[in-house]
């Protein structure tokens, strides 16, 4: 369901171009994008990395803008899976939300559909057939974290 969904959206929202820029597919699809400094925390004081709520039937992402740039992005993709998803109108995302090691399934599909956002299998598919094989260049030409993109490929099976 996740990886369908983010296969469909790729197709009509997508322009084709690597790195994929979740912003803007999430613009496409309505959702109001914000950049959040820090400002929103969990209960114990610390910053989410994101969140997903709808404001007057609005939908909108906020994601913390003082993390990596490789991790806003996975922050983006993974909320706009929230939405597209149905999860509901409000998920908050610590760190941990995001690891390999969550077992939530509304966070497991949200990984899974911002993993093919961001790394499309056949893009995947198509950059190790050009010669681009190493962990760094792939992770570099998709724009994501090393581990983002090891993961990736285990699931992939490559
Ligand atoms: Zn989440």
């Amino acid at each position: 369901m996740p990886i369908q969904s983010a296969k469909t959206i790729l197709k009509e929202y997508w322009d084709g171009r690597l790195p994929v820029d979740p912003v803007r597919i999430a613009a496409g699809l309505g959702v109001r994008v914000e950049q959040s400094f820090g400002e929103i925390t969990n209960n114990a004081g610390q910053p989410l990395s994101g969140e997903f709520t709808l404001e007057s039937g609005c939908p909108v992402i906020r994601y913390n803008a003082t993390e990596a740039p490789v991790r806003q992005r996975f922050t983006v993709a993974h909320e706009l899976g929230h939405y597209v998803l149905r999860h509901g109108p409000r998920h908050r995302d610590e760190a941990q939300n995001f690891s390999i090691d969550n077992y939530d399934i509304y966070e497991v599909a949200a990984n899974n559909f911002a993993a093919e956002l961001l790394m499309p299998a056949e893009a995947v598919s198509y950059l190790i057939s050009q010669g681009v094989n190493t962990l760094q260049r792939l992770a570099d030409s998709f724009n994501v974290s090393t581990v983002a993109m090891n993961i990736r490929l285990k699931k992939l099976g490559i």
